[in-house]
């Protein structure tokens, strides 16, 4: 993925993704770390949070296929972060904030810093509801951006979704928190092609479905705390793809 240099046709991008939804997605092969939301007690996070920078890249090289998993990062974020500032106000009431950026972490380590009481899980991303915050695993974001630079993209939407969650009256926020921030992950980030603020490559959205294959769990979802099974993500996040955040919303009719 990559911030713009030449637009790709939106009817491409979702036929694409239709597409994957009929074939179904490459199996992950290996021992995916899962991708975790919050845990809750109380207590601030350590470290000191970065502001999310608004928009940089997008420098009109074009030459984004060799990207840094940190220069991915940082355009996942900033790609992220715009879309909300720019579309809450036709979505939500009340004014956008965005969460903290604690940003990388070296999970299992000591001295590695925590949500609470606890420390952040290893090989994990997270929003942390108790202080407003996103981190990952630096290791999570490397072996997934092995995999295809589209995996950053997927987990830094995804735990934005959970922050966008916490900011949300209770009644507009799914049971099944983890697909439903799929699904806001989707909205953002075909909602951000349309915008013209991100840029799918060539296999960019087999990656995303890779992604959420390699980090779903293997039973459906039964209960809160759960991610679905891969086609249940895959169907989440297409779903906010093709249809945008309402589509997301509890009630909500594609
Ligand atoms: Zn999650």
């Amino acid at each position: 993925m990559a911030v713009p240099w030449y637009p790709r046709s939106w009817a491409a991008l979702i036929a694409a993704l239709t597409l994957l939804l009929v074939t179904g997605c490459a199996g992950g092969d290996e021992p995916p770390p899962t991708v975790e939301s919050s845990s809750a007690a109380p207590g601030p996070p350590s470290g000191t949070p970065a502001p999310p920078t608004s928009a940089t890249g997008g420098d009109g090289t074009g030459d984004d296929g060799g990207k840094s998993v940190e220069g991915d990062i940082d355009a996942a974020v900033s790609v992220t972060n715009t879309y909300w500032q720019t579309h809450w106000p036709q979505l939500f009431t009340g004014g956008y904030n965005p969460p903290r950026l604690l940003g990388a972490y070296d999970g299992g380590t000591p001295g590695s810093p925590v949500c609470g009481s606890e420390p952040l899980p290893d090989d994990n991303a997270v929003y942390c509801p108790d202080g407003d915050y996103i981190a990952w695993d630096m290791d999570l974001m490397r072996w997934g951006h092995a995999r295809g630079d589209a995996w950053v993209y997927l987990v830094i939407a995804h735990e934005w979704g959970h922050a966008v969650q916490n900011r949300l009256d209770a009644g507009l926020v799914d049971l099944a928190r983890e697909l439903q921030a799929d699904c806001l992950a989707g909205a953002v980030l075909f909602g951000a092609a349309q915008d013209g603020t991100l840029t799918f490559e060539e296999g960019d959205t087999e990656e995303l479905a890779d992604a959420l294959t390699a980090l779903a769990d293997r039973t459906p979802w039964t209960d809160i705390a759960d991610h679905g099974d891969a086609s249940q993500r895959v169907s989440y996040f297409s779903r906010g793809a093709r249809s945008g955040v309402k589509s997301c919303l509890p009630n909500a009719i594609e």
